[in-house]
């Protein structure tokens, strides 16, 4: 007899429902689930190979100390041993955890506690750093807290869809599936692409705006500057429920039209249309995704989106908002249960006393981080200066991912102690690792994570756990307990969650905007069936919320959204040597550095090698024909890529995918050319706009 079990796709932030299928003689297969609310039955082509992927071969399955195969206890007491004696000798800040978007909640939620409760540092940063920390700092300066107002619904429900650096057909296929049907029933909807390359998202578009790279803080601030003079204004809602509005618009109108076309790279005649167009559609949602995200002014391009539409009092309704896209499966869990370094629990603040206090109570915990901790490329610089001499990377692979790679891969080489929680042995990063720890992959394991527009589903284990392997959370509870601490006594995630839940709820009166506390008396068996909800649910509620703001109430003192005034310009790292921006991202049928969807032959027909895309006049200045092997470098490092000739990308731009890693392709790896820049606020690093040559190889 075969055997369903519902589960959620392990991939982007969609947060697609599965149902896995196991027959009798084991041959795994999947579908998408009719029933979850997130992807009512669809599947991308990633999603629907999910069960190419589970094979055992590559796998990590058994501990290792220095290459050689050990028992869990010598591999566990050793971790312990080695982070207590650094801890010892040099103090909390000198030990820090790596985690990932891959993570489910209760991993996250146990290495959280471990690191920010136990050992006293917030050290604990993740590859979520890397995909949307800016939206997390822009929804924290205008509504207070780290929440997304909208809903999915709100992209069927929109007369106008702004899509600013998203390429959604190939990151968020589902979501764009969704919003295509929506446009065969109501064929007057509209969308504008955002975006330095023209993308198969664009072709879609009704108007695609081919914007320079980082020029959204003048192109919104110019929308701003429109709106301020038109209909659109929401007079009433902006003295009602905001605050700020005088000290944006000023900030905005530094820039002539004139000024914001030349920095955008855009005609006056394309932003007049822009701008009409966004001025007379009520219904509008704006999505925003890495193009946004990941630039040294990326919080403020948030902000410069968000304060249009408080100007426009077009949030929290349907059909209306702003809308930060993930881009991994549980990078919101990750921020609910404060699994970044400068964050503390349940959407709590690092830097509140009283926060502090609460959530140490609440743990019954020894000490409690004081301040914020390093975040991601911090944290590689004090790897690579020896400030951190002791090292845990879990479920990620920064070898490929992080920027400066090669600086990236020596530092980890040269830190005194490094251990891998992977599912794969042979990763660019396992490679570095004095202990590897096998983890429990899609399908083993289980637990929650939570979606783009605040939905938490669970990911349940349909296989057993393979030889050794054991799912995260297990490897930290294990090390905390040996490291002499009490409160990791977990009989599984549904005790954890219980245990996050409760905090959510912990003295807040029902105020605090991210409550789960309703799910804080749940049992293994309720877990077990749980379906997916929103948050906030609070206890003696019977549902969650779906759209938040809809009162036209924030979650400042006051009660009252803020106008953010940004004035930030392009920043412009082309040189004489390196005259091209180099813009990095996904493409359609691979995720993260491949160690997954690598393995399906499938996924890899649809492009089968790393390239570089580069338009037709600049490759032939260069002498560069199509297909030509060619080489790309500047001053961090040098790729070898097969030239793609093409007009989607502008002169003066090129683009490269994210995923190979050294295993697929040797030279390959474009995080080895992106510069370690970071927005000051957010600290996300600037993926999209380093300087770069290319020559024939
Ligand atoms: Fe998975 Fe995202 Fe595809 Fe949905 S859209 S199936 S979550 S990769």
């Amino acid at each position: 007899m075969s055997i369903e079990t519902k589960t959620t796709c392990p991939y982007c932030g969609v947060g697609c429902g599965v149902i896995a299928r196991v027959d009798e003689d084991g041959e795994v297969s999947v579908k998408g689930d009719p029933d979850h609310p997130a992807n009512f039955g669809r599947l991308c082509s990633k999603g629907s190979a999910l069960a190419e992927t589970i094979d055992l071969d590559g796998r990590l399955l058994y501990p290792e100390i220095d290459g050689r195969t050990t028992s869990w206890d010598e591999a566990l007491d050793l971790t312990a041993r080695r982070f207590s004696e650094t801890i010892a000798e040099y103090g909390p800040d000198s030990v820090a955890f790596y985690v990932s978007g891959q993570c489910l909640t209760e991993d996250y939620y146990v290495a959280n506690k471990l690191m920010k409760g136990f050992i006293g540092s917030a050290n604990i940063d993740t590859n979520s750093r890397l995909c949307m920390a800016s939206s997390v700092a822009g929804h924290r300066r205008a509504f207070g807290t780290d929440t997304v107002p909208g809903v999915y619904e709100d992209l069927e429900l929109a007369e106008l869809i702004v899509l600013v650096g998203s390429n959604l057909a190939w990151c968020h296929p589902v979501l764009n599936q969704r919003i295509q049907a929506a446009r065969q029933v109501r064929p007057d909807m509209k969308i504008v692409t955002i975006d330095p390359r023209r993308s198969v998202t664009s072709d879609l578009a009704d108007m695609h705006l081919t914007i320079k790279s980082d020029g959204d803080v003048a192109l919104f601030n110019g929308l701003l500057t429109h709106l301020a003079g038109s209909p659109a204004f929401d007079h009433d809602y902006v003295s009602a429920h905001t605050i700020g509005f005088r000290d944006a618009r000023q900030a905005a109108l530094t820039r002539s039209m004139p000024d914001v076309a030349a920095e955008t790279g855009l005609s006056v005649a394309e932003l007049g249309a822009f701008y009409r167009l966004f001025e007379t559609t009520e219904k509008v949602v704006t999505c925003y995704s890495q193009g946004v995200n990941q630039s040294s002014v990326g919080s403020d391009k948030v902000n410069a989106i968000i304060n249009c539409h408080l100007a426009t009092g077009r949030i929290g309704r349907p059909g209306m908002g702003p809308f930060s896209l993930t881009g991994q499966p549980n990078a919101m869990g990750g921020r609910e249960v404060g699994g970044l370094a400068n964050m503390l629990a349940a959407h709590m603040d690092i830097e509140d006393e009283v926060a502090r206090d609460r959530v140490q109570r609440f743990w019954n915990s020894p000490t409690i981080a004081a301040k914020p901790g390093l975040k991601a490329v911090e944290m590689f610089e004090a790897v690579a200066d020896g400030r951190i001499k002791a090292l845990w990377i879990m479920a990620t692979n920064p070898v490929v991912s992080m920027p400066d790679a090669d600086r990236v891969r020596e530092a980890i080489r040269n830190c005194p102690f490094v251990v891998v929680s992977d599912i794969q042995r042979n990763t660019d990063t396992a490679a570095l690792a004095h202990i590897l720890l096998p983890a429990a992959g899609w399908g083993e394991k289980d637990g929650t994570v939570t979606n783009s527009e605040r939905r938490i589903s669970r990911q349940r284990n349909f296989l057993g756990l393979p030889r050794q392997a054991r799912p995260d959370w297990w490897h930290m509870a294990e090390v905390a307990k040996r490291m002499g601490f009490n409160g990791f006594d977990y009989d599984g995630p549904a005790d954890i969650f219980a245990e996050h839940a409760a905090l959510s709820g912990f003295e807040n009166g029902g105020m605090r905007d991210f409550d789960i506390g309703a799910k804080a008396d749940i049992s293994p068996d309720s877990f077990e069936a749980m379906s997916p909800f929103q948050w906030p649910h609070r206890k003696g509620v019977d549902e969650g919320v779906t759209r938040f703001f809809a009162q036209g109430k924030f979650y400042t003192p006051d009660r009252k959204a803020r106008f953010v005034p940004v004035t930030s310009a392009r920043d412009d790292r082309t040189t004489r040597d390196a005259p091209f921006t180099l813009n990095s991202g996904r493409i359609r049928d691979q995720w993260h550095t491949m160690t997954r969807t690598g393995k399906a032959a499938r996924l890899s027909a649809h492009l089968a090698e790393p390239f570089v895309e580069i338009n037709p006049v600049d490759a032939m200045k260069l002498g560069i024909d199509k297909a030509n092997l060619v080489r790309v470098e500047n001053c961090y490092g040098s790729v070898v890529l097969r030239a793609l000739l093409t007009e989607r990308q502008p002169r003066g731009g090129i683009f490269v995918p994210m995923h190979w890693n050294d295993a697929y392709s040797a030279n390959a790896r474009v995080a080895t050319l992106l510069a370690p820049r970071t927005d000051p606020i957010s600290g996300q690093p600037a993926l999209k706009s380093t300087g770069a040559q290319v020559r024939p190889a």
